[in-house]
C-alpha cells in the first residue's frame, strides 16, 4: 500500500474539521494510506460553534444558523448522516426590524411596503428609486457606505447598510469592502451597476431555477451539531485537544511543528500541513519562515464581540417578537448592535412560556465594550430590552460569550490582500491556509474552504510521486 501521506490540520473550528473529513473520505476513496492528525488548541472542537443547554433554553454561544445557497452544509451534513436534523427557520422570521426612534420599525418586504414604511424620509425613499438612473462607482474599489451612498443615498447608508455591516460582520460600513464582505450582491450589481435592476433579473431567474432554496438553517440541536458530527466521523487517535502549536519549521518538502500539550511539549511531524486557524494566528507560526507572509496575514483586521443571551418569561416581554430581531442604527445611540429573536427564528429554543433574546455588545466601531465588565453587560443588555421591546420582569436565564478577535473584517483592500497571500503561500507547496479569514465569513463558506484545502493536498501529494519519477529517471533509461 505504500507510505502513508503525512497530514497535519491545525484548528478545529468548522474549517479545520471539513478539511480533516474530506482528507479521510477522499484518501479511503482511493485507497491510500494517510496519517492524519487535527491539533486543537482548546478543550473542544467547533471553534465559533458552540451551543449550550441551560434549565431548558438552547442557547448558541456563536452563529444563529446558516444561509447556505450552494448547500455546501447540506451537502455535508447529507455525507454525515444528519441531513434529518436540519431545521428551517420559521416562515415569521421573515420580518425584520430597524431601530427607529428607539422602537423596533419592520423592513419593508415588498416595493409597496417600502412606500409606506417609516424607516426613511420621504426624500430618503425618493433617492432611492432614483438608482437605477445616476452614475455608479466601481463597485470593486469602495467602502459598503461609498457604495451604499453612491446608490441609495446617505440615509439609507445609515438606516440600513450601517446596520447591516453590525449584524453580519460586527463591522464598520465605512471600511468594510463592498466586494469583499458582500460579493453576492455585488454579483447582481456588477452586470446592472444597478441593484434594483439586478435584483428585478434575479427574482426573474428564480423562478425558474431548479437550484433548491434553503432558508436561514440550523440543526435540532443547534449548531454544534456539525462539529460534533465532524468530529465523530474522524475516528479515534486522529483528535488532540488542548494541543497548542507553537511554531512550524520546514523539513525537506514537510514540516515539523512544535506544540504545547498542556505544558508539554510535543513535536509532530508532517508532509502536508493545514493552518486552519484565524489568519493573526497563522502569522504568529509563519513569520520566522516567510516575515512576508506573515506581515500579510497580520494586516486582516478583527472585531471582538460579545453576545448576551437572556431568557424570559413570555408574559414579561411586551413585544410580539414576530421576527427574526432587530438592528441598531448607530444614530440611535444605544450599545447593542442588535437583538435577535432566536426563540421565535427556530424551534425548541426556550421553554414553553419562555422567549429567548440574544444581543450582540462591541464589534469594529466599539471595541471597548469587550472590557465591560460581566454585570455591566448583562445590565446594559436589560435596560436595552426594557426599553426597546418592553419589559415588566427581570430575565430567568442570563448567559455571556465573548469572543476577541471573534470576526474577520473583510476591509478595503482585502481581496487583493487575500490574493497575495495566496501568492506568498505558493512558495511553500504543501502548506494550506484556510477558514473564514480569507474567503467568505460564514459558516458554510468556512467548511467549504476547508474542503478545498483537502483537495489541494490530494492534488499536490497526487503530484509529489510524478516529480519523484522524473527525479528518478537518468537520461537514456
Ligand atoms: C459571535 C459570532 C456570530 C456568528 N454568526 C454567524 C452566523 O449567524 N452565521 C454564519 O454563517 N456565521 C456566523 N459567524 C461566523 C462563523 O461562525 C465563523 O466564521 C466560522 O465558524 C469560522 O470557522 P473557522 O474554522 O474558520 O475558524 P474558528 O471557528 O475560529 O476555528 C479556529 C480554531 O483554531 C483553533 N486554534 C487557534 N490557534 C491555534 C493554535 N495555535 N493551535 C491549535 N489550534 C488553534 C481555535 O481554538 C479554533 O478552534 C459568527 C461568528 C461569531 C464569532
Amino acid at each position: 500500500m505504500g507510505k502513508p501521506v503525512k497530514v497535519v490540520v491545525v484548528g478545529a473550528g468548522l474549517s479545520g474539521l471539513a478539511a480533516a473529513f474530506a482528507l479521510k473520505k477522499h484518501f479511503q476513496k482511493i485507497n491510500k494510506p494517510l496519517e492524519l492528525t487535527l491539533l486543537e488548541r482548546s478543550n473542544r472542537t467547533g471553534g465559533s460553534l458552540l451551543t449550550e443547554s441551560h434549565g431548558g433554553f438552547l442557547i448558541e454561544a456563536g452563529p444563529t444558523g446558516f444561509l447556505d445557497p450552494d448547500g455546501i452544509l447540506h451537502d455535508l451534513a447529507r455525507d454525515l448522516g444528519i441531513s434529518e436534523e436540519i431545521v428551517e427557520s420559521s416562515r415569521a422570521s421573515n420580518k425584520r426590524f430597524i431601530i427607529k426612534n428607539g422602537r423596533p420599525a419592520a423592513l419593508p418586504m415588498n416595493p409597496v411596503q417600502f412606500i409606506t414604511s417609516p424607516i426613511l424620509s420621504v426624500q430618503g425613499r425618493l433617492r432611492m428609486f432614483a438608482e437605477p438612473f445616476l452614475a455608479k462607482k466601481d463597485p470593486e474599489t469602495v467602502t459598503l457606505a461609498e457604495w451604499g451612498r453612491n446608490h441609495f443615498g446617505d440615509e439609507a447608508v445609515k438606516m440600513m447598510l450601517d446596520p447591516m455591516a453590525s449584524g453580519v460582520f460586527a463591522g464598520d460600513a465605512e471600511k468594510l469592502s463592498f466586494a469583499a464582505a458582500f460579493p453576492r450582491i455585488a454579483q447582481i450589481v456588477l452586470p446592472h451597476r444597478s441593484v434594483l435592476a439586478g435584483m428585478a433579473q434575479t427574482v426573474y431567474r428564480r423562478k425558474f431555477s431548479k437550484k433548491p432554496r434553503y432558508r436561514l438553517s440550523s440543526f435540532i440541536k443547534g449548531m454544534s451539531q456539525i462539529p460534533s458530527a465532524l468530529e465523530k466521523n474522524l475516528g479515534a487517535g486522529i483528535l488532540k485537544l488542548n494541543t497548542s502549536v507553537q511554531s512550524i519549521k520546514q523539513n525537506g518538502t514537510g514540516w515539523t511543528l512544535t506544540a504545547l500539550e498542556g505544558n508539554v511539549p510535543k513535536s509532530y511531524e508532517a508532509d502536508h500541513l493545514i493552518l486552519a486557524v484565524p489568519s493573526d494566528a497563522a502569522a504568529r507560526m509563519l513569520d520566522p519562515l516567510s516575515p512576508a507572509l506573515a506581515e500579510q496575514l497580520q494586516q486582516i483586521p478583527y472585531a471582538s464581540v460579545a453576545v448576551v443571551a437572556l431568557g424570559y418569561r413570555r408574559q414579561d416581554i411586551l413585544h410580539p417578537l414576530d421576527g427574526f430581531g432587530a438592528l441598531v442604527p448607530r444614530a440611535e445611540n444605544l450599545r447593542p448592535l442588535g437583538v435577535l429573536f432566536d426563540s421565535s427564528v427556530f424551534q425548541g429554543r426556550a421553554p414553553q412560556d419562555h422567549v429567548l433574546l440574544r444581543l450582540m455588545v462591541g464589534g469594529r466601531q466599539d471595541p471597548s465594550a469587550m472590557d465591560l465588565k460581566d454585570e455591566d453587560l448583562i445590565s446594559l443588555a436589560q435596560e436595552f430590552v426594557g426599553k426597546v421591546l418592553g419589559s415588566r420582569g427581570n430575565p430567568v436565564l442570563q448567559k455571556i460569550y465573548r469572543w476577541p478577535g471573534g470576526i474577520a473584517q473583510y476591509e478595503t483592500g482585502h481581496l487583493e490582500r487575500v490574493a497575495g497571500i495566496e501568492r506568498e503561500a505558493q512558495k511553500f507547496p504543501t502548506l494550506h491556509l484556510c477558514g473564514a479569514s480569507y474567503r467568505g465569513v460564514s459558516t458554510p463558506l468556512a467548511a467549504r474552504d476547508g474542503l478545498s484545502a483537502a483537495a489541494d493536498v490530494l492534488m499536490t501529494a497526487a503530484a509529489k510521486p510524478k516529480a519523484r519519477e522524473t527525479e528518478a529517471r537518468v537520461p537514456g533509461d
